[in-house]
Formats: structure tokens, sequence, C-alpha cells
């Protein structure tokens, strides 16, 4: 039987990627990504295939019309999509599938028979999450403001019980990592485990 798939979900700028990228690192075999459409603009280092498949608008619709993703979703004024295509390639590798989706992904993820585990990661508080918004430099004005008021109604949703398997506020990286890696740990131990025998 296929793993479970873990969807990671949380503001922008709460640090999904950073954790997401140490779990990878540290367990290559056992994680697999999904790698979503979307068509925003790529960030500087961001690649095509790895990060995203960065498309334009109409390519992204007819996508979408010939029934392409399970989930897709507008976020800060661009569309953001889960092929099956990118689901299946991870599921077919025996690995965990990761789904780094928004908060409207998750409601129309959890109308599946998907069945993954839910992680939203929280920031400390709205004004960690600006800073880091502002830290890491990707976003214009409009953006990170479009961003920031999402943030407010995903953090509602994240925080009703029983929307997530697990809450992480992601305080200090090394601690929140470690949360993370926990609660995923007994998925982990059923690949590697397998894999050394
Ligand atoms: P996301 O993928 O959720 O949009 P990122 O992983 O890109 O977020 O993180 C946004 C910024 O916040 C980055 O500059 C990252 O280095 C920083 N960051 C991540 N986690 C923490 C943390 N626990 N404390 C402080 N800064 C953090
Ligand atoms: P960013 O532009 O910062 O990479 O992503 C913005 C938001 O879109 C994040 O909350 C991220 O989790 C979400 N996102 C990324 N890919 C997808 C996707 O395929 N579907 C949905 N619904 N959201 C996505």
């Amino acid at each position: 039987m296929a793993p479970r798939p873990l969807v990671i979900c949380g503001p922008s700028g709460v640090g999904k990627g950073t954790l997401l990228k140490k779990l990878l690192e540290d367990h290559m075999n056992a994680f697999g990504f999904s790698v979503s459409h979307t068509t925003r603009q790529p960030r500087p280092g961001e690649e095509h295939g790895k990060d995203y498949f960065f498309v334009n608008r109409e390519e992204m619709d007819e996508a979408i019309e010939n029934g392409e993703f399970i989930e897709h979703a507008v976020y800060s004024g661009n569309c953001y999509g889960t092929s099956k295509e990118a689901v299946e390639a991870v599921l077919e590798s025996g690995r965990i599938c990761i789904l780094d989706i928004d908060t409207q992904g998750v409601k129309q993820v959890k109308n599946t028979d998907l069945n993954p585990f839910y992680v939203f990661i929280k920031p400390p508080t709205i004004e960690d999450l600006e800073k880091r918004l502002q830290g890491r430099g990707t976003e214009t004005e409009e953006s990170m403001a479009r961003r920031l008021k999402a943030a407010q109604e995903e953090i509602e949703y994240g925080e009703t019980p029983d929307n997530f398997c697990i809450v992480i506020v992601n305080d200090e990286v090394d601690r929140a990592y470690e949360e993370l890696k926990q609660f995923i740990l007994p998925e982990i131990k059923k690949i590697e485990d397998c894999e050394s025998d």
C-alpha cells in the first residue's frame, strides 16, 4: 500500500519551505515533493519542474478544463494547482508525497480519497509573520499586504479543531522541525525499515 501523503499548510512566510527543505534533506529516500503548477513569476533561485511548473494563465486554464488537477486555487492573485500527475509520480515511487498547499486546497483534498496527514504551521504572531515575509524580500508591498490578509483567515481555519492532525508553531526552526519530524517519524520508519530489509 502506498504511504499516506503529507499535507503542509500555513500562511505564506511562516516557514513551510524552510522546514520541508530540512525534512527532504534528512530523509531523501522517504519523501517526494508534489510539484505544483502556478501562474506566479519564479523567484530568484526557483527552478521550473523542481519548485513549481511555472505556466501562464492560458496553460493553467486549459489544464483545469482538462481535469488535470486534484485541486486548484487562486491565491494572492495567482493560480496554483496540484496535478494528478505530480502526486501519482511520487506515489508510484513508494515515497511519502508532500503537498505544500493553502487552505482552499486543503478543503478540496478533503473531498478526495488521498487520505493524507494534515499539518498546519502557525507563526508565533502576525508580527513575526510580517517580519519573515519582509526578510525574505520576495514580495512587493501589494503582494505582501494580500498575503498578510489571507494569513488571518488561514490561521483561523488552521486553529479550528479537527481541521488538522497537528498544529505546529514555527517559533524556532530547529524546535519546530523536531516536532514535525516526530509527528511523521512512524511513517518514515516504515519506508526506511523496508529499504534496509
Ligand atoms: P513559506 O514557505 O511558508 O512561505 P519560507 O520557508 O520561505 O516560508 O520562510 C519565510 C522566511 O522566514 C525565510 O526568509 C526563512 O528563512 C524565515 N524563517 C523560517 N522559519 C523561521 C523561524 N522559525 N524564525 C525566523 N525566521 C524563519
Ligand atoms: P508561494 O507563492 O509563496 O510559493 O505560495 C503561496 C501559497 O500557495 C502558499 O500558501 C502555498 O502553500 C500555496 N500553494 C502552493 N502550491 C499550491 C497548490 O498546488 N495548490 C494550492 N491550493 N495552494 C498551493
